[in-house]
């Protein structure tokens, strides 16, 4: 039996970015898949299809919308070809798995594939292409997550889909219904309707991403009402049915009324739940709660003291930097090290365009803390990068104590957002106030100057370009 200092269950982004930072530190590590491919979910099913579609549809939205205004013509019809764009999609993943697989090389990490189980604290089972056993001084479980439905639900997967069926799609829909204005129907939402399927989306709360500051909310909302797409917050979808080739979705509204609504596809995108199936984790003593979590300390050690889980499968926001920043910290902590994760400041990033970013507390967070706090707020229109690429849309929002100018939070959604929310977080990670952002140099013409600009007006309402 092959014997190893530490065995990591699961290849996503915690569990591949932890074998290899257990590599670096001279540790004899083993990571075992139960998928012929590694990346996990973000790279197979996640993150980088659901990226690569975003891509190719904004382009294509480019060509058939703006183009013209740039004084770019192209004669005849432009077209999607959705096969194409799918194998395309397919490419990248490809590619990018085939990285993790050189990766594993580079760094002598044994991958097994196939199915991890447990057999006691020490000792994995692996069913699959690889079937062996094999021993470990140290486990971590970096099993992931899979979509959660709700209970009246038969994801089909053909017509009633999840995202993975939706990043594979042979045909653009007519009526794509989406169930929940969360991050993934809203990135796949904007994917298909700028494609040209009517899309619906049928959300439980008020507003669309619930959880994020409701400034971002309102405005994505705007552009997806711009675009036409049916926005139905406050339902409660009551049953999901196929006829045939119909789906027809039944919800109930604020006034309690009946509503249905009728398509040819229904995405199911209310959140994604973590799985532990087959793991057999009681026999190794590792304890799951009522959410279907790992249950970890502050250490991220599970119950069974030589065992640790990462990423998804254990509480907090399910992102893929998350379980990236988990492995490293647990790798780490199994060196003897004495790393740290400040959970306030994981970036939240949704790559529609405009891209909403955000980091730190929300002002419904502050409010109900009753932390006082100041507002600098500048629109993209005023600046002239923003305008120079016609993409005016959105804002950068900076919260700050009202005393000490300490940065609290920071909410944007406009033009490569996804990018300038790394100056927030680094600018927080240093405790800077609002003033100190403002007297930094933000180089002429660049969307980050919007940064600068909304932090003179935290700082003294003094911003320079409204
Ligand atoms: P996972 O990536 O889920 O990997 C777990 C792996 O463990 C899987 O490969 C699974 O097969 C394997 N496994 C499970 N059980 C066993 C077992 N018993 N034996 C062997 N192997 C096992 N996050 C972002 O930060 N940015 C994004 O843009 C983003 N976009 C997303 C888009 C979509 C459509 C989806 C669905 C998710 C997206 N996410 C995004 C979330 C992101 O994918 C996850 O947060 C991330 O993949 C979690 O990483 P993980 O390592 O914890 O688990
Ligand atoms: P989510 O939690 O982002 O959104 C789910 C939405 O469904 C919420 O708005 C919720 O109020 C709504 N909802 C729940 N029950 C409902 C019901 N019965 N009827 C109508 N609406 C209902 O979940 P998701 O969009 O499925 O994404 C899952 C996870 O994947 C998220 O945690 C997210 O962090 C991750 N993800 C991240 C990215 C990114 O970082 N860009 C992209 C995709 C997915």
């Amino acid at each position: 039996m092959k014997s190893y200092d530490v065995a990591i269950i699961g290849s996503g982004p915690g569990g591949y970015v932890a074998a290899i930072r257990c590599a670096q530190l001279g540790m004899k590590t083993a990571l075992i898949e139960k998928y012929s491919t590694l990346g996990g979910t973000c790279l197979n099913v996640g993150c980088i299809p659901s990226k690569a579609l975003l891509s190719s549809s904004h382009h294509y939205e480019e060509a058939t919308k703006h183009f013209e205004e740039h004084g770019i013509e192209i004669p005849g019809e432009i077209k999607v070809n959705l096969e194409k764009m799918i194998a395309r999609k397919q490419a990248v993943v490809d590619q990018t798995t085939a990285g993790i697989d050189f990766l594993m090389k580079k760094n002598k990490i044994d991958v097994y594939e196939g199915l991890g189980s447990f057999i006691d604290a020490t000792h994995i089972k692996i069913d699959g292409k690889d079937a062996s056993e094999i021993e470990a001084k140290k486990i971590i479980i970096a099993t992931g997550s899979k979509p959660s439905n709700l209970p009246f639900i038969t994801i089909d997967k053909e017509r009633i889909i999840t995202s993975t069926e939706a990043l594979k799609l042979k045909e653009v829909p007519k009526h794509l219904i989406i169930i929940g204005g969360g991050v993934i129907g809203l990135e796949l939402g904007q994917v298909y309707y700028r494609l040209g399927a009517e899309v619906t989306v049928v959300e439980y709360m008020d507003r669309i991403l619930p959880t994020m500051d409701a400034g971002l909310s309102k405005e994505l909302n705007k552009v997806f009402k711009k675009a036409k797409c049916n926005m139905m917050m406050s339902h409660k979808v009551k049953s999901v049915q196929r006829k045939g080739e119909e789906v027809i979705i039944t919800a109930e509204n604020k006034k309690g009324e009946t509503v249905k609504f009728k398509g040819d596809y229904c995405l199911v995108s209310v959140g994604r739940r973590p799985y532990t199936d087959g793991l057999n984790a009681e026999a190794a003593g590792v304890k799951i709660n009522d959410r279907g979590q790992v249950e970890v300390n502050e250490h991220l050690q599970t119950s069974a003291p030589n065992i640790y889980a990462i990423g998804d499968v254990v509480r907090g926001a399910m992102l893929a930097h998350k379980a990236e920043e988990e492995g490293v910290f647990v790798a780490e902590t199994l060196a003897g090290q004495k790393p740290h994760i400040d959970y306030n400041l994981i970036p939240g990033v949704v790559y529609t365009w405009p891209e909403v970013a955000a980091v730190g507390k929300t002002e419904e967070e502050l409010k109900a803390d009753n932390v006082e706090y100041k507002v600098g707020q500048f629109p993209f229109r005023a600046l002239g990068r923003a305008r120079a690429s016609g993409d005016i849309d959105g804002f950068v929002k900076i919260l700050a104590d009202k005393i000490t100018d300490e940065v609290l939070g920071v909410h944007m959604i406009g033009a490569r957002c996804a990018d300038l929310i790394a100056e927030a977080v680094t600018a927080m990670e240093f405790r800077a106030s609002a003033e100190d952002i403002s007297r930094y140099s933000h180089a002429h013409p660049t969307f980050a100057e919007a940064v600068k600009e909304a932090a003179l007006a935290a700082t003294e309402d003094r911003a320079l370009h409204v």
